[in-house]
């Protein structure tokens, strides 16, 4: 049996009824998050690159700083890349600013954000949901979107790890408005269907979810083992000429300054504190030591402190100032 099929053969509510119940509590309980306020395609998908791997609470302060420095394409298509990753700095995964970069030059190329979902899914770093949820969304395409939330909640209702969320998002898409239809589905992911814990009694579509009538709601989907952890020690070096701190090009991520690690000429002097810092797997305790250098190399460059919020500095060095300012172990 197919997913419609499926989904229409539930005792208590048939899709058509799940729909208008999903579109009635998005309505009454969706959360007001700046980007819901507007239809400009270039913010809503500003916000959908940002929320990737992102929590919402984290990208709400970057989005506005974002969207303040680059208020529409062009703004960000002619700004410097450095001036961008200072703006993306501390969300990670610094590709998509990058991508955000290539994309919004080739709007501008285009003379105008694409309006149909293929023009949209062919710029740099866009894929199928963001394809479809900015063109939902803005331009109230229907295109159904399938991300992590919806896959549980598909999972779910159907009570199978194995289901095609594709055809349950589909079949549970308004097309009159594919933007609230869309958001809503993906609201209850984020704030009913939780990845644990469930909040099953305050969910619209309980009575048609298969899991909740099993009780297996916590058992679906099945949860992936996750990468090993990687611990790694690392010692940077701390070397400031009066008001100056010596940085060097990135090694953990490109395109931003870092502290140098231990370099041919530096001294290492007193040990000025410890902290941790975790990227995806990887569990660094990072060691920081002043230091001083009779030769610096030449990629290497130094920096005023009070210029440093100016450029695409990691978050590692940020600590490792902080530890350094405190005299005392951070974490
Ligand atoms: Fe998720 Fe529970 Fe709603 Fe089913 S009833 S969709 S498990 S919140």
């Amino acid at each position: 049996m197919d997913a419609a099929a499926t989904l229409n053969a539930a005792p208590v509510l048939d899709a058509a009824t799940a729909r208008k119940k999903l579109a009635r509590w998005y309505d009454r309980s969706h959360r007001d998050l700046p980007w819901r306020r507007t239809r400009d395609p270039y913010a809503i998908w500003i916000s959908e690159i940002m929320l990737q791997q992102t929590r919402v609470a984290a990208v709400i302060p970057y989005y506005e700083r974002f969207l303040a420095r680059f208020p529409d394409a062009a703004a960000l298509a002619s700004a410097p890349e450095d001036e961008v990753l200072t703006l993306w700095s501390g969300l990670g995964y610094y590709s998509r600013a990058r991508n955000l970069q290539k994309a919004a030059r080739e709007i501008v190329a285009l003379g105008a954000f694409p309006r149909d979902y293929d023009s949209i899914r062919a710029l740099p770093g866009i894929g199928d949901y963001t394809a479809a949820a900015v063109s939902s969304i803005a331009f109230g395409l229907p295109h159904a979107v399938i991300d992590g939330n919806v896959k549980r909640v598909a999972a779910r209702l159907m009570n199978s790890d194995a289901v095609a969320a594709r055809e349950v998002a589909e079949e549970l898409l308004d097309h009159r408005n594919p933007s609230r239809s869309n958001q809503a589905l993906m609201e209850l992911g984020a704030t009913v269907c939780l990845p644990r814990d469930p909040q099953c009694p305050s969910c619209p579509i309980a009575p048609h979810c298969k899991a909740f009538r099993r009780n297996s709601q916590n058992e679906v989907p099945s949860k992936r083992a996750k990468p090993a952890t990687i611990r790694l020690e690392r010692t940077l070096v701390l070397i400031r000429d009066r008001r100056r701190i010596l940085l060097a090009p990135g090694l953990r991520v490109r395109g931003f300054w870092d502290l140098p690690e231990p370099f041919p000429g530096a001294r290492l002097g007193q040990r000025v504190g410890t902290f941790r810092h975790s990227i995806l797997n990887r569990r660094y305790l990072f060691v920081v030591f002043e230091a001083k250098a009779a030769r610096i190399p030449p990629s290497f460059r130094f920096v005023y402190e009070k210029g440093l919020h100016e450029i695409p500095l990691s978050t590692a060095a940020k600590k490792a100032i902080q530890c350094s300012n405190k005299q005392k172990v951070v974490s």
